[in-house]
């Protein structure tokens, strides 16, 4: 059946275009391969969302998100999206369980957490490795943990992982952090977090999960070993770029490269949120990308299919 607006992906860019969609009259469907909300429902506290003064839970958040988008009778649909086919006037979305077609497509696919790539990261992920405090901290109750990294994830999680851990050791590669200020303040006054500067990971130590990571100060060569009962990566995000690689411009890094309208080097193509390049990924950019990408997929399909 054809659709006018077909938006792949139910985070926080996909829920804000499958509003903005409905409350401009086009006959939308999004497709979600798990559950909304995105990188929020992972998310623990979010607490600089204008509107919120008090810090509202992420799923929470997402939940409210999807809430408000299905108010304005935005269909949800969740499947995996297998192949999207892009070259025609009528765009087809292919998931596993069916065929779409769309006059627009709004795609939201986001991004996820970087891994460093070290032997047994892959092996362990889900036996002390994770990617996500807010998902896994309350596995470590009274236990001694890694995170790594220096943005905000990083910060942010480590404060988190303090409430549940006895200990908490930030492994950041540089002596300064990148996270902003107000989390680093929060960071430096709790006592169980401890930072280990200019700072790597070499190895993941344990037979059947992790026991320990060998640590190694860039600066002096020295390593040492830090007996830890789990590591939490937090280096960063990369793009989903599984359903467009090849098909339309990114940067080196893989994030969609569109206009100020959402709009990419395909015609009736936009993007938007986590997935597409720009300064700053945050919820209220996601929102904003949602709400612009919905306007000008409307707009390209009155002056094109008018
Ligand atoms: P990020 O800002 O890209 O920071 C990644 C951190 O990991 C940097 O400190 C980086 O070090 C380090 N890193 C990168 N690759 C590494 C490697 N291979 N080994 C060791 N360290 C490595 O990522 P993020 O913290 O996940 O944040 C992503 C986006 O979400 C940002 O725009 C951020 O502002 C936003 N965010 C906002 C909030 C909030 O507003 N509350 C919360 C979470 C995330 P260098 O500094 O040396 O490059």
């Amino acid at each position: 059946m054809l659709k006018d607006i077909i938006i792949v992906g139910g985070g926080v860019a996909g829920l804000t275009a499958g509003l903005y969609a409905k409350r401009g009259g086009m006959d939308t469907l999004l497709i979600e391969k798990m559950f909304s909300g995105g990188q929020i429902a992972t998310t623990y506290m979010v607490e600089n969302y204008p509107g919120f003064d008090e810090p509202i839970g992420g799923p929470e958040l997402a939940m409210k998100m999807e809430a408000h988008a299905r108010k304005f009778g935005l269909e949800i649909l969740y499947d995996e999206v297998a192949e999207l086919k892009l070259d025609d006037r009528i765009k087809k979305v292919i998931t596993t369980n069916g065929e779409y077609e769309a006059k627009a497509l709004i795609l939201c696919m986001g991004a996820e957490p970087k891994t460093l790539g070290l032997d047994k990261e892959e092996l362990f992920r889900g036996r002390g490795v994770s990617y996500c405090a807010t998902c896994d901290g309350a596995f470590y109750k009274d236990k001694v943990v890694a995170i790594v990294g220096g943005g905000d994830t990083a910060v942010e999680d480590a404060v988190f992982l303090a409430q549940h851990a006895n200990k908490v050791y930030l492994i950041h590669r540089r002596d300064a952090l990148r996270a902003s200020k107000i989390l680093q303040d929060r960071l430096f006054q709790n006592p169980k977090i401890e930072i280990l500067w200019d700072t790597v990971v070499d190895e993941i130590l344990g037979e059947q999960g992790v026991e320990g990571l060998l640590v190694r100060n860039v600066k002096d060569n020295s390593k040492k070993e830090l007996k830890v009962d789990g590591m939490f990566v937090a280096i960063g995000i990369q793009p989903n770029t599984g359903l467009i690689q090849g098909k339309l411009t990114t940067d080196d890094g893989g994030f969609v490269i569109a206009d100020e309208n959402m709009a990419t080097n395909i015609p009736g193509v936009f993007v938007a949120g986590d997935l597409r390049k720009k300064p700053l990924w945050q919820i209220i950019t996601a929102a904003a990308d949602g709400a612009v990408a919905s306007i000008s997929a409307q707009r390209y399909i009155m002056e094109e299919f008018a």
